[in-house]
């Protein structure tokens, strides 16, 4: 086809790079472990199967636009009355949704880099001005986010614990933090890894909505829940902020068998933190031996720990993909390696051992 003949897109399209998820790579030798995209490394609880089971049989028809029995599910889970959650396609799916809701062009939206690589692709996608304020150790640099605020700034986003570094931010910092966000600015804390944490300092994000109506706090399904094949995520915000945000939801697309899988799940809660527990395990052994064999890892308090290895990552990516364990490259930059089965963590501690550099 001719150039001429090409539809006209969206200006931001010519710099936009669309989202590479995780690899699967297979050893020689027919080995895979895929430690790329923070997934849970086990399946589906017997009771959600059931849940999935049952919802399959009615696809025939359209699953619950409002998704309520969901929504009420995941409210009297986070102790808040229904119409302060949201639900959307996975949490990225909300962001989106939020972002439709609040930004525009000529606004701007803050975020720490590195974070969540969604958050740059979808500001570009909305118009708006991404503002990324580098992170210091490792860690969100709240001040210097607070300082970057400016009166065309919309949203704010804070990713605790920040992906890929794993690191976390405080109470005390955060509440300084908000105190310095005007009020109609909505600062989105992005708590995809909440049920990995084991530190104390770190608020859970539910109790500092409270009476803040410029605070949400998103939450997934697809880490700790094991649910990331069928896309549920969900807000928890004052009702005017949720209410907003439900606006922009495409319509059904929190299908009818991700309803009932959620629903399930949450029933299934002490059950699926119990593999969170030995997720936590796993997390502190493998950080405590990358330390012991001279590696500098941050302290993480997601499943997932991070290597700066600046101009050797790809290298190092490659040294893993040979063993069949794929892990997450950010080229010139680092590599975030997912916490896995007790197997799969020792496939990955081995090749990190032969690694001829240390970081
Ligand atoms: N937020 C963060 C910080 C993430 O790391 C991820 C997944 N990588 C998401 C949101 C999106 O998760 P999902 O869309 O599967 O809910």
């Amino acid at each position: 086809m001719s150039e001429a003949t090409t539809p006209r897109f969206r200006s931001v399209l010519d710099r936009f790079v669309a989202y590479k998820p995780g690899k699967v790579v297979v050893s020689p030798e027919g080995r895979s472990f895929k430690l790329s995209s923070n997934e849970s490394p086990e399946g589906p609880l017997p009771s959600v199967l059931d849940a999935i089971a049952a919802a399959a049989r009615n696809v025939n028809r359209y699953p619950d636009n409002n998704a309520t029995a969901l929504t009420e599910a995941i409210a009297g889970f986070c102790g808040v009355p229904a119409d302060q959650v949201a639900v959307g396609c996975g949490s990225v799916g909300m962001t989106q949704m939020l972002l439709e809701a609040v930004a525009e062009p000529g606004t701007e939206v803050v975020y720490a880099w590195r974070s969540f690589e969604a958050y740059p692709l979808l500001v570009s996608l909305s118009g708006a001005t991404g503002v990324q304020v580098a992170l210091k150790d490792e860690t969100h640099d709240l001040p210097a986010m607070a300082d970057a605020i400016t009166e065309k700034t919309r949203l704010v986003f804070l990713c605790n614990p920040n992906n890929p570094t794993g690191t976390v931010v405080g109470r005390a910092e955060i509440e300084a933090f908000l105190d310095r966000v005007p009020e109609d600015c909505l600062v989105v804390l992005d708590e995809a890894y909440r049920e990995y944490v084991r530190d104390d300092e770190v608020p859970d994000g539910l109790t500092l909505v409270g009476d803040r109506p410029n605070l949400a706090v998103l939450r997934t399904f697809s880490k700790a829940y094991g649910l990331a094949g069928l896309r549920i995520g969900y807000l928890v915000a004052h009702p005017v902020v949720a209410g907003a945000i439900r606006k922009t939801f495409l319509p059904f697309s929190v299908n009818s068998v991700a309803q009932a899988a959620g629903i399930a799940s949450l029933e299934a809660t002490d059950e699926l933190l119990e593999r969170v527990e030995r997720t936590v395990k796993e997390r502190d052994r493998v950080h405590g031996a990358l330390r012991a064999d001279g590696w500098t890892v941050p302290p993480t308090e997601a499943n997932f720990v991070w290597l700066r290895l600046g101009d050797r990552t790809m290298e190092f990516s490659a040294a893993c993909d040979a063993q069949g364990v794929s892990v997450r490259p950010f080229e010139g930059e680092g590599a975030r390696v997912s916490i896995g089965s007790p197997e799969e963590n020792d496939a990955f501690l081995e090749v990190a051992k032969a690694f001829p550099h240390r970081n």
